[in-house]
């Protein structure tokens, strides 16, 4: 019999409360009353949906599926949907509570919110994947619109995913409506440069730290941790920009090259070997994959999965820099260490917002029924990070914090002035 299998328990730390020691402390710096307070801590809309789906043996599995809408007093929600076998719902939370951060640090008009459903999509076929998207496409009908709130990838789904999910949300109201999903692929009306633009992001903040920090590009080594999407444009870029990449990581374990891996090569590999390094012949294979952020290195980029530095490795990181590539990747018991240590952060919602950025600039072209140039789309999305970097820095110093808090900060502040302005019931 299959049942919806209960969410497993993780031995680690709760992202949610992760998120929420953050606002706290970030609430306390700026002085945000506890009505404010209390209408930002919880979130807006919660919905959980169960999908039963004929799989190809003819069997009938059933999925669960959530969406969470943290905030929409920015805009309309924003945030992706992640297909993950362990997805539960207080990490679709905190998940949803970053983007809202994420959208207002940068500066664009959303709100945040964030899909999960609990699956296996690497053991799944195409077809039992297009009818799980239709199926909580079809749940979410009233949930989702380009004015109330707009999917997006994130673990497990990309471009092939929002296809189906636009289709299926534009046969239900008899007429195509592109905006309702971003990161879609191109000729759907997705964005050119929305599949680098988060790794894209990711160099944009690490060099402006690397300035602050005076760490010439040309002589910095750098690790990074996870080769999807974000990981394996990060590393591009990076040793576009100087920076030798000294080790990469996946799914099959971690690689180190002393003299620096050739990251065209690794992504050519990765394409031809169904995704994976496995057997990576470009660098020698370390014994244990998390020693990745443990190495002597300049810069570390986290850009896997959430919780990965925490108190029981932070104390051991050597990197002078960490540019948070993934949502989540460092504890909030872990920050404390790496402030100890003097190490640089820039966090992930300030570091990893180049995705949500060019998602932005796409449903912006979908309602203009215009494509912008990769140039263009590059250019703005890349001042819109520098800009977003500088003002979380000069808060850093106003509130005399660390780049995360001041994050916090920034975008705490802005959320609670717009809500202010716009008041409750
Ligand atoms: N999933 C990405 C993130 O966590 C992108 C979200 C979006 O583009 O809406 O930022």
């Amino acid at each position: 019999m299959a049942y919806i299998e209960p969410a497993p328990i993780k031995d680690k730390e709760n992202p949610l409360e992760s998120m929420m020691e953050r606002f706290h402390i970030a609430a306390e710096k700026l002085g945000l009353s506890e009505e404010i307070y209390n209408v930002l801590k919880n979130p807006a809309k919660q919905v959980i949906v169960s999908l039963p789906i004929t799989m190809d043996n003819g069997k009938i599995k059933v999925f669960e599926g959530i969406r969470v809408i943290h905030s929409n007093i920015l805009g309309p929600a924003k945030g992706g949907i992640r297909f993950a076998p362990d997805v539960h719902l207080d990490e679709v939370r905190a998940l949803a509570a970053w983007m809202t951060w994420k959208c207002a640090v940068v500066d664009i008009p959303y709100g945040g919110g964030k899909g999960g459903v609990r699956c296996n999509p690497r053991e799944m076929s195409a077809g039992e994947i297009e009818r799980l998207v239709r199926a909580y496409t079809l749940a979410m009908i009233d949930v989702f619109g380009p004015d109330k709130d707009i999917p997006a990838p994130d673990m497990g789904t990309g471009p092939r995913e929002m296809a189906w999910l636009m289709d299926e949300y534009s046969k239900a109201h008899g007429m195509t409506v592109n905006a309702v999903v971003t990161g879609k692929p191109l000729v759907l009306g997705g964005s050119l440069g929305r599949t680098e633009a988060t790794g894209r992001g990711v160099m944009v903040t690490a060099l402006a730290a690397m300035q602050k920090l005076k760490i010439n590009p040309f002589q910095a080594t750098c690790a990074v941790q996870g080769f999807g999407n974000v990981g394996s444009w990060a590393s591009l870029l990076l040793e576009e920009r100087g920076l030798k990449i000294v080790a990469i990581s996946d799914i099959s374990g971690a690689y180190y090259n002393a003299d620096g891996i050739n990251i065209q090569e690794a992504i050519a590999y990765r394409d031809s070997n169904k995704g994976t390094l496995e057997n990576f012949k470009g660098a020698e294979k370390l014994a244990d994959a998390m020693d990745l952020l443990e190495l002597e290195v300049d810069v570390l980029v986290p850009a896997a999965v959430e919780d990965v530095i925490t108190i029981a490795n932070a104390d051991r990181i050597k990197a002078k820099l960490i540019v948070e590539g993934a949502n989540g990747p460092t504890s909030a018991k872990a920050d404390a260490i790496l402030n100890d240590k003097g190490i640089m952060a820039v966090p992930d919602i300030l570091a990893n917002a180049g995705g949500v950025t060019v998602s932005y600039f796409e449903w912006v072209q979908n309602r203009l029924g215009y494509k912008w140039t990769a140039e263009r789309v590059n250019r703005r999305s890349d001042r819109i990070m520098k800009d977003a970097f500088d003002h979380v820095y000069e808060a850093s110093i106003k509130y005399q914090v660390p780049l995360r808090i001041a994050a916090y900060i920034v975008a705490i502040d802005k959320v609670a002035k717009t809500y202010t302005y716009r008041g409750g019931f």
